[in-house]
């Protein structure tokens, strides 16, 4: 199914068997969100905010 994303309002596309935890990506900006709740054929996501890239400061 296809969700919008909150940062750019492009298209999220998430499987049809998509499971909680799973990581998907806006196809337009590459931010990655994770399945937050499957439930009745909806998806709810949640930003993945938790990887932290390592700028070396
Ligand atoms: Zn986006």
């Amino acid at each position: 199914m296809d969700l919008e994303c909150t940062m750019c309002g492009g298209k999220v596309v998430a499987p049809d068997d998509a499971l909680k935890g799973e990581i998907v990506s806006c196809g337009d900006c590459g931010l990655d969100y994770e399945i937050q709740e499957v439930s009745a054929g909806t998806v709810i996501l949640k930003a993945a905010e938790n990887v932290k890239e390592d700028w070396g400061e």
